[in-house]
C-alpha cells in the first residue's frame, strides 16, 4: 500500500485535494528542513508523466518535474521539497517520523513490485482537511471578550 502525500487540487479533476495555500505553517522543521528536501529529492520512480507539473503557488509558477517518487510506503509528486523550501507548506508529522526511523536514507525499491501495490489517497486528503481547518483558526484573530 502506497500513501500519497503532496498532491494538490486540480480543477476540474482531484477536487478533493488540498490547495498547498491552505498548509502554509512558517518556520515548520526548520532544523531538519535540509534532510527533508535531500530524503524528497532521492525518491525512487514510481511514475513518469508527459510534461511538467508547476508550483502552484500563481505568483511562482516554478516547473517541479514529471515524475511520481516513491520510499515503497509513501508516493509523492516530485519537486514537492519546493513548497518546504519556497513557500513553507507542512506536511504531515507520520511521513518524517518515518524518514527519521529511516536514518534519512530511502531505501531500495523494488520498481516493478512497487507498480502492483494500491495507492491511498484518503490518508492525505484528511490530514489536509483536519490541518488546513486548524492552521486557520490559529490565524484568526482572538475572540473580543463579552463585555
Ligand atoms: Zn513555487
Amino acid at each position: 500500500m502506497l500513501l500519497e502525500v503532496g498532491y494538490w487540487r486540480s480543477v476540474p479533476y482531484l477536487w478533493d485535494y488540498p490547495r498547498p495555500q491552505s498548509l502554509i505553517a512558517p518556520g515548520w522543521r526548520a532544523a531538519e528542513r535540509p534532510r527533508i528536501v535531500r530524503y524528497l529529492q532521492s525518491g525512487k520512480t514510481h511514475t513518469r508523466w508527459r510534461g511538467y507539473s508547476r508550483c502552484r503557488f500563481p505568483e511562482c509558477g516554478a516547473a517541479l518535474g514529471s515524475r511520481c517518487l516513491t520510499d515503497g510506503r509513501w508516493l509523492w509528486p516530485e519537486g514537492l521539497e519546493h513548497y518546504i523550501e519556497h513557500h513553507d507548506v507542512m506536511l504531515p508529522r507520520w511521513f518524517i517520523d518515518e524518514m527519521t526511523l529511516r536514518k534519512w536514507q530511502v531505501p531500495e525499491v523494488d520498481e516493478d513490485e512497487i507498480q502492483q501495490e494500491p495507492i491511498v489517497e484518503a490518508f492525505w486528503i484528511n490530514w489536509a482537511r483536519k490541518t488546513a481547518k486548524s492552521l486557520a483558526q490559529r490565524h484568526q484573530p482572538p475572540p473580543v471578550p463579552a463585555t
